[in-house]
């Protein structure tokens, strides 16, 4: 009998169980990071399996991890005309050296990047060492440096030291970004985070799905989003010989007369594009037309990952002029994406001219 009862019992939970996982929320209870729309209009929707230029994606990472994916991540290029990718590895010393070797089979497809050693910032007498370790770098294959990151703590990206408390316009840094002017190496910089993640995480923030998982806005003590800029253009200004490329329009995709101003007055600045498409695809128009004005200082780049559908949907939000569409599969903010529509010469420019200037010799 009590064996009986357990049999029936079981079947219960499993039927409930059942039951709840079929059932879809009401309206009344269903939640915005499970709110995935999907667009009913009967509009164009274009597929851009290929980039109109011979791409250059200057901003990816260590996603191939051995040979067979590296080879993988070739096909996959070549597949969607990316004709080469620089790896922003963050790294120094013996880690640098084994991806600069997992990736020697392709010299002409892939360009590995070296981070800096910070080790020893915080004690008297540091500065030399790291750039020694940068010329080291160099001299392995390094040809820019990155991705350096500063999100207000202080540059924390590079492996193996972080470096709290110590902003790229410390002057502690000025042997470094001396060196990389004399190397002519780049360095790609992640400055702040998108607005959003400032703002209170409550029913007004526009970004609030992404900006809650990203959130800065409980950090006291950190640099906020405006001081960051500021330090961004302090360093640049003064190392006019040193190109430095902001990542991610400078993380100033809310307000890009912001970046906008930058370029005016630092010719040795540009900006790559990546993972900021869903925080312009919102904006087409006004995008747009900061392209046009600062085509000759935008780069293309990614900074998710090499599939297939990732490069796919770059190309249509730059080339198509596709509307209210969205992707699930890559963002998280609830508004719709559309095409920007550049023109060729804008995109030939985005794509590539820039990014040949922009690259060491
Ligand atoms: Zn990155």
């Amino acid at each position: 009998m009590k064996r009986l009862t357990t049999a029936v019992l079981l079947i219960v939970w499993w039927a409930v169980g059942l039951l709840s996982a079929t059932e879809k929320p009401s309206p009344e209870t269903l939640l915005l990071k499970d709110f995935h729309p999907r667009s009913i209009y009967k509009i164009p929707q274009t597929e851009v399996a290929k980039a109109r230029y011979r791409a250059i994606d200057m901003h990816a990472h260590v996603y191939a991890k051995t040979p067979e994916q590296v080879d993988r991540w070739v096909r996959v290029m070549d597949e969607h005309g990316i004709a080469k990718v620089i790896v922003l590895t963050m790294a120094t010393g013996t880690q640098f050296d084994e991806l600069t070797a997992l990736y020697s089979k392709y010299p002409d497809r892939f360009e590995l990047w070296c981070g800096f050693d910070y080790t020893g910032y915080d004690k008297p007498g540091f500065g030399p060492a790291a750039v020694q370790e940068l010329q080291r770098c160099f001299d392995a294959g390094a040809r820019g440096v990155g991705e350096l990151g500063d999100k207000g703590k202080g540059l924390f990206y590079c492996r193996p030291t972080k470096a709290w408390g110590m902003h790229l316009d410390d002057p502690r840094m000025d042997g470094l970004l001396e060196k990389c002017a004399e190397l002519k190496m780049p360095i790609n910089i992640h400055v702040a985070d998108p607005y959003w993640m400032y703002e209170p995480m409550d029913a007004r923030n526009d970004g609030l799905m992404n900006a809650y998982t990203w959130r800065l806005d409980n950090q006291p003590g950190i640099v906020g989003h405006a001081g960051m800029i500021d330090i961004l253009e302090r360093a640049v200004k003064r190392y006019p010989r040193t190109t430095f490329i902001a990542c991610h329009f400078a993380n100033c995709s809310y307000d890009l007369s912001r970046l906008g101003k930058l370029f005016d007055e630092c010719p040795n600045l540009y900006a790559d594009i990546s993972a900021r498409y869903a925080e312009t695809a919102a904006i087409p128009r006004f995008t747009a037309r900061f392209y046009e004005t600062y085509q000759d200082r935008l780069v293309y780049g990614t900074d998710m990952t090499f599939s297939a559908a990732l490069y796919r949907l770059t190309f249509r939000i730059l080339e198509s002029a596709d509307e209210h569409f969205y992707d699930w599969d890559h963002f998280s903010y609830h508004w719709p994406l559309h095409g920007l529509a550049l023109s060729d010469p804008v995109l030939e420019k985005v794509y590539r001219t820039n990014a040949l200037r922009i690259l060491h010799k």
